[in-house]
């Protein structure tokens, strides 16, 4: 109807509007940094359904899950009616996934598959390690193998194909030995890990094209960082057709690292000759000083093609490039000069406009360690996944193996937790027994506890633990299939039983350090979540099954429980790549703060963004090998800040090994004369006008202009960084600076700093 188009195309330029309603086979929009590729995709999807496409036809791929979220929900406001629920939209591992479970029986995958996540695929990578003792030398240790296994993955090299690579060239057994027995292990596991998703995911599409016989339209989002299976998994998903749209922005490539494949774009052209390309030049998104700034960044890059790209905002407020003595002094300086905007601005902005972007993890720490000493709430996405928590994890896996006794990984996790007299001797023989006899573990513990079996290994103790741990098992997964409610609420109810029998809280109590009450409340939180999860499958909010299309499928008999939990793990699984569940803010309105990683803070925006440690050796990262990748990382943070930019980096850094003090250089793409004139080194100042184009970007909030001006009058124009050293000897970590100076007048001289 009018009324819905006029909704779709409300405030959208008129180039957007173009891209929006094109009527393109092909179309790639092609822009930089919030100039609202996003905001167009989205658009686009609405105008779709508002012209009569039906949701179930349209595939949706995001970079992240919480970006599906969003985008349904900006979807609903457009359209409403609930047609944003039926789209097949997610990140490309959550669809394969979905296509999977409900063909992939046509390919000989079990309906019922695991996912191995990421600490199974690195479980079972150890273990084939320590077993046939390879040598770790040659990058053979856990993580670097699976990392190359899953590079091999992403570009197509399965182990048969690897192995007659390398047997032509003769060398690399051993990694071509633990690639083979890796693959072998997930088989008998019932387990894909994240790269089978998607590569069977295509051999299914490739060998029953029909599957996807109904899609009328693909459209993807953050399409640089696709790989070279994701890019004929849109092909195939296409195939019926051809009407897809890529937006994207070679700038912000960042995951070449991932195999991630650039030259996707131009493959695209050539594959589809009829490809429209489009280009948006706006930047909404930040001042017109930030986006100098970083544009001076990318376009260091002289490969690059130069584009352009025209700001919207007014100059605004120049970014801040700090040096301080060392990460110690950066952490405090950023607590406090988040403390002080706020009570400068009259607590214009809560906690949850800023975020502080680091390039590795390890860098959150002591931001944390300042932020909890402030009181500053703070999510950290950066840090570990909800679902990996040590208290979290077990019960996570109980739920796996109650649903598929043969995933052996989960399986022998929970042998032992909590505690049933089993130990390492035990886990060895039944492991041998189970390949000795060619079948899987659950058949040897299920045979040791009713006693057919002597396993030399166990004592009596351990074997009644056994027997009580297969009985629970068993009572489970009985309880789940002979439930005839499909209230997702029973969910609950069966988790807390299951947990009651095996003495969980107890065995949380005794075992893990810190608080139980924490603990216990995030194991509470799961089942919540579970609760939740399953309630949404059952309303047809999250999940619904994928349509029916011309592929044959013989239905998987299952209760309606059983189904929804299996997403809810397959979820779960897929979550713990990026994303935990939202941490809501302490109650008080003040909000929550992001530390985050730049990768993970790709597509996002804050008002304020502080990025530290830009020091070369953090970025570009001494481990990197394309500073032109790093480049793009830091221009990448640069851009998700609207209207004040922090950069900053400590002068010293302290050295564990030598255990002294090292000097530190500015990373290279800010050392730079041009940059040099766009940054100031203090604090920023605030008059009246800065704090109203402040307040007018960050529009939802608008003060007025008599609020602004009662602000100001109250600091009394206090507002100049006044930051200076403290003398307390409690702060900081100990790998503080107080070590490295002898004394504060040597250090304040050495940065002269005043
Ligand atoms: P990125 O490359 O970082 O993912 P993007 O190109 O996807 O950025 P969006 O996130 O879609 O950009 O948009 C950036 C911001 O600009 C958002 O807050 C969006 O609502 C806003 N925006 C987009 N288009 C317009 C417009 N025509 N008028 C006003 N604001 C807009
Ligand atoms: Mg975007």
């Amino acid at each position: 109807t009018v009324v819905d188009v006029d909704k779709v195309l409300d405030g959208l330029n008129r180039v957007q509007r173009e891209a929006v309603t094109s009527d393109a086979e092909v179309l790639q929009i092609l822009a930089p940094p919030g100039s609202g590729k996003t905001r167009t995709l989205t658009s686009r999807v609405a105008w779709l359904l508002a012209n009569g496409m039906n949701p179930s036809n349209i595939i949706v791929a995001t970079f992240t899950n919480k970006a599906s979220k969003e985008m349904k929900e900006r979807i609903s406001k457009m359209i409403g009616g609930g047609l944003e629920n039926k789209l097949i939209i997610g990140t490309f591992h959550s669809i394969a996934t979905r296509y999977l479970r409900k063909y992939g029986h046509l390919i000989g995958i079990p309906g019922g598959f695991g996912i191995a996540d990421t600490s199974d695929s690195s479980n079972i990578i150890s273990r084939i390690i320590k077993k046939h003792k390879y040598s770790t030398m040659d990058g053979n240790d856990a993580g670097g193998v699976k990392w190359r296994i899953s590079n091999l993955k992403s570009k197509m090299q399965s182990v048969d194909v690897y192995i007659a690579s390398q047997k032509k060239n003769n060398h690399n057994e051993e990694f071509s030995k633990i690639y083979e027995q890796y693959e072998k292990e997930l088989k008998n596991s019932n387990l894909l890990d994240f790269d089978d998703l998607l590569l069977r995911c295509l051999d299914l599409l490739r060998a029953h094209p029909l599957c996807v016989s109904n899609i009328q339209a693909v459209l993807i989002d953050e399409f640089q960082d696709t790989n070279l299976v994701q890019f004929d998994l849109m092909c195939l998903f296409a195939s019926r057709r051809n009407k897809i749209t890529i937006v994207g922005d070679p700038d912000q490539s960042i995951y070449g690292f991932r195999a991630a494949e650039i030259g996707n774009l131009s493959t695209m052209q050539e594959v589809y000759p009829n490809t429209i390309v489009i280009n948006l030049e706006e930047n909404y998104r930040s001042s017109a000083a930030i986006l100098n700034c970083s544009l001076e960044v990318i376009q260091q890059d002289k490969a690059r093609p130069q584009k352009g790209i025209t700001p919207t905002h007014e100059l605004g407020i120049s970014p801040v490039l700090r040096q301080l003595p060392s990460p110690g002094d950066e952490a405090r300086w950023m607590t406090q000069e988040v403390l002080r905007l706020r009570a400068v601005t009259g607590n214009l902005f809560t906690f949850d406009d800023i975020a502080v972007l680091v390039r590795s993890a390890s860098l959150a720490r002591e931001i944390e360690t300042q932020m909890s000493q402030k009181r500053i709430p703070y999510r950290l996405i950066a840090g570990i996944k909800f679902f990996e928590r040590a208290e979290v994890k077990p019960v996570l896996d109980y739920l796996r193996v109650i649903l598929d006794p043969n995933n052996s990984e989960a399986l022998l996790r929970i042998l032992n937790t909590p505690r049933r007299g089993l130990g390492d001797k035990a886990f060895r023989e039944l492991s041998a027994m189970a390949e000795k006899k060619d079948t899987s573990i659950w058949n040897i513990v299920q045979k040791a506890a009713r006693g057919d079996l002597s396993i030399a290994g166990i004592s009596n103790p351990g074997k009644v633990g056994l027997s009580k741990f297969v009985k629970v098992i068993r009572d489970t997964q009985n309880a789940l299939k002979s439930e005839e409610s499909e209230d997702p609420e029973t969910i609950g109810k069966i988790i807390k039983l299951l947990l009651e029998k095996i003495d969980y809280k107890v065995y949380v109590g005794e075992k893990l350090q810190g608080e139980l009450e924490d603990r216990w409340q995030h194991v509470e939180e799961f089942i919540t979540q579970a609760v939740e999860f399953c309630g949404n499958v059952a309303a047809g909010i999250d999940e619904v099954d994928l349509p029916d299309t011309e592929a044959v499928g013989e239905a998987i008999e299952e209760s309606k429980l059983v189904a929804a939990l299996g997403k809810f793990l397959a979820n779960a699984a897929l979550a713990s790549v990026k994303e935990g569940p939202e941490e809501s803010g302490d109650g008080s309105g003040t909000g929550v703060l992001t530390i985050s990683t730049i990768h993970n803070a790709k597509g996002l925006e804050w008002p304020i963004v502080f990025i530290p440690g830009c020091y070369t050796g953090s970025i570009p990262h001494s481990r990197s090998e394309d500073h032109d990748e790093e480049r793009r990382l830091l221009y990448v943070a640069m851009t998700r800040a609207q209207v004040l930019l922090y950069l900053s980096y400590p002068l010293h850094l302290w050295d564990r090994k030598s255990g002294s003090s090292q000097g530190s250089n500015l990373c290279s793409f800010l050392a730079d004369d041009e940059i040099d004139r766009l940054v100031v080194k203090q604090g920023p100042t605030m008059d009246l006008e800065k704090i109203q184009s402040f307040s007018n970007i960050m529009s939802r909030k608008c003060p007025t202009r008599e609020m602004v001006q009662a602000t100001i009058n109250a600091a009394g124009l206090q507002i100049l960084d006044d930051w200076v050293e403290s003398d307390d000897p409690t702060r900081g970590s100990e790998e503080s600076e107080g070590r490295q100076y002898s004394s504060q007048s040597q250090y304040a001289a050495r940065v002269g700093y005043q």
